[in-house]
């Protein structure tokens, strides 16, 4: 209407609060955690603004204690994927259209909400749907969500800012159109945060979207549905699916709309995807974006100058918090054998103090891993490495389902650098450590590198700064986020971008102005104020 150069909220990184006992924030968990506890929820997919229930429903349990049933969700089909595209696609002209300082205010104002009056609640949800402690949950459902929805706001406004050089007789302009067509956000369970961006980062640029969330996180992806209506986003915008993955593929990867997906989860479901998208790349209007950020088997190199007591902090925490279900977890440590009897025993001391079990408990460093699968599938590495005669269980190596899904935090150390469980992403509460010769120290770096398909988080530590120089060069495709003299996990958003590359991702740096550039699809418009008449040149003259 009238000429507007917004400038948007500077965007900071949301302080994580401790949850001290007797602290305000402490109290308002607890009584959250009861209020959840004392109902179960009934949780429909949310289709063009309406709640949609199948009567297919699924029963929602707390992974450290399957005695707690949470409540419900409604199992869709393939007819609830193909009314999503059509709510996104019908939503997508007048969306588009809006002035971007209300699309960014909706996110604004999500923010600000999961700030205050749904933090408490979204913090129980995510400590009891995916057993998170509260520290975990209050970094990932809370802080690094918030984060995302504004600096993602902060990087629009820079991108839209960016505009090309004219010249006196032209003008050139750039207009950020979104993609033509629906995007597909694919999410995993491990980070509600990441739940909450792949829909929205897409969305924000004017995009409409299709969502399926993991079946593990729906508990808290509920929350995520609510807090964006409550700030307003219109009908149609995101769509919410419960639906097995292969069953939204079918359909949305066959759509000819399919303009792009935003997937985040494990890399063999990456790869298929991919494969079916180029199978079927002959029915798509456009060449769909494909962003994903997908496993990791996360190292620590330990130079012989090392403090023993950094590196087994960072062991301890870069491993198992949060189980060890972070694609940046630690999972694979090479030790200087001048180190090792050091460290042995520091390691020892300090998982001796580690406490595992309920999310309520607030003494708990580690509680339960998140499902079934999942804990059959450790068990079986770790009964595994019992047997081989290349590995041992140092420390832990408990399974127990009785009541929930508790696996030990578990060291296996090993005499076979190539072992299998430092090549293969494992996603669970175990880090494997490979003592090497302190003497070869540069031989190691090749190692690392070469040892799994994956690059996505690693660290250094050293006092010696030309070995932290060397590691950073031998290194520099190994991983794509790097540490120094720090674990390899618990990136922030706007400080560190987070993505790697070969087998880890497309490498598209969730939390960073890069991320974005793949939901836009410019058009470079030129103008010229006084039109040639003749088509001959000058050149052409007699
Ligand atoms: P997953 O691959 O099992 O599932 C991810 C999503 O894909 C879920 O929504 C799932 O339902 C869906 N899916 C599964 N099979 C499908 C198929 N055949 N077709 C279509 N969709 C399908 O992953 P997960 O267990 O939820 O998450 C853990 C994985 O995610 C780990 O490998 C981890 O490293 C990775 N991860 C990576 C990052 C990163 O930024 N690099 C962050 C978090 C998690």
């Amino acid at each position: 209407m009238y000429p507007t150069n917004y400038v948007v909220p500077i965007a900071v990184n949301e302080p994580v609060l401790d949850y001290a006992p007797g602290s305000k924030e402490r109290e308002a968990i607890v009584k959250a955690l009861n209020d959840a506890k004392s109902k179960t929820v009934d949780i429909p997919m949310f289709i063009n603004g309406k709640e949609i229930r199948s009567g297919n429903i699924v029963e929602i349990r707390a992974p450290h204690n399957r005695n707690l049933l949470l409540g419900y969700f409604h199992r869709g089909d393939a007819s609830h994927v193909q009314q999503a595209i059509d709510a996104a696609l019908a939503a997508k002209d007048k969306w588009a259209a809006m002035p971007w300082e209300h699309r960014a205010s909706i996110f604004l104002k999500a923010a600000n909400l999961l700030a205050g009056p749904y933090r408490a609640k979204m913090n129980a949800a995510t400590m009891l749907g995916q057993s998170k402690n509260i520290y975990q949950a209050e970094i990932d459902c809370v802080c690094e969500l918030i984060d995302f929805f504004r600096y993602n706001v902060q990087f629009m406004s820079e991108i839209y800012a960016q505009q090309p050089r004219s010249n006196p007789s032209t003008w050139n302009r750039t207009e950020w159109r979104p993609l033509e067509g629906f995007v597909f956000a694919l999410t995993p369970f491990n980070f509600t945060s990441i739940a909450g961006n792949l829909p929205t980062a897409p969305a924000l640029f004017g995009n409409t979207v299709v969502w399926k969330p993991s079946n593990t996180q729906v508990y808290s992806a509920q929350l995520i549905i609510d807090i964006l209506k409550e700030a307003g986003l219109p009908d149609g915008v995101i769509n919410m699916v419960l639906v097995p993955g292969p069953v939204a593929g079918e359909v949305i990867f066959n759509h000819p709309d399919f303009a792009g997906i935003h997937y985040t989860g494990s890399t063999e479901v990456f790869q298929n995807i991919w494969k079916t998208i180029g199978n079927n790349i002959h029915k798509y209007k456009s060449y769909p974006r494909i962003v994903g950020e997908t496993g990791g088997k996360d190292f620590a190199m330990i130079h012989p100058s090392s403090v023993p007591e950094q590196v087994v902090t960072a062991i301890v925490r870069g491993s198992f918090e949060f189980q060890g279900q972070k694609c940046s977890a630690l999972s694979r440590a090479y030790v200087p054998s001048n180190l090792w009897p050091k460290i042995q025993e520091l390691l020892l001391k300090e998982l001796s103090t580690v406490k595992m079990g309920d999310v309520e408990d607030f003494t708990n460093f580690v509680n339960a891993v998140i499902d079934e699968a999942s804990f059959k599938k450790l068990e079986g590495y770790i009964e595994q490495a019992r047997k081989d005669s290349d590995a041992s269980i140092f420390y832990g190596g408990n399974c127990d389902s009785s009541k929930g899904y508790f696996i030990e935090p578990t060291v296996i150390v090993t005499t076979n650098p190539t072992y299998v469980t430092m090549s293969e992403e494992l996603f669970g509460p175990v880090v494997t450590i490979y003592v090497y010769d302190e003497n070869k120290f540069e031989e190691t770096l090749e190692l690392v590198d070469k040892t799994s398909i994956y690059a996505l988080t690693g660290c250094i530590f050293s006092a010696d700064r030309y070995a932290i120089d060397l590691a950073t060069k031998k290194l520099v495709n190994a991983a794509g986020n790097f540490y120094i003299n720090d674990k390899p996990t618990g990136a922030v958003v706007g400080q560190q971008p987070f993505g790697g590359a070969r087998g880890s991702g497309t490498n598209d740096k969730a939390g960073s102005a890069l991320n974005l550039y793949r939901w836009v699809s410019p058009r470079s418009i030129k103008e010229t104020f006084v039109s040639p008449v003749t088509y001959q040149y000058p050149f052409m003259s007699e």
